[in-house]
């Protein structure tokens, strides 16, 4: 019978990898969230403590929103708002 092995075995072990949960963006879900480069706590959710921007496959945001929150990260650094980096005492 050579429709009963209709699995490889490594199948198997794909799709197990490829599993993740869908990541609803934050922006989109909520349109009371504005991004703007003075909303600072807005801004330092999506950032690392090191200062850096968080990336989209972690944040979960989509890429417009992204776009939008890095423009605006960007501009807060100018300003002096938001870190470019924190400094790390070894
Ligand atoms: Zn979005």
């Amino acid at each position: 019978m050579p429709y009963q092995n209709r699995r490889k075995p490594n199948d198997k072990s794909r799709f197990r990898r490829t599993y993740h949960r869908r990541k609803i963006c934050r922006f989109c879900a909520d349109s009371s969230l504005v991004i703007d480069y003075k909303e600072i706590k807005v801004l330092r959710y999506f950032t690392t403590e090191r200062g850096k921007i968080t990336p989209r496959r972690i944040s979960g945001n989509c890429a417009k929103h992204q776009r939008i929150l890095t423009l605006a990260l960007k501009r807060a650094r100018n300003m002096a708002l938001m870190p470019f980096t924190t400094s790390v005492v070894r």
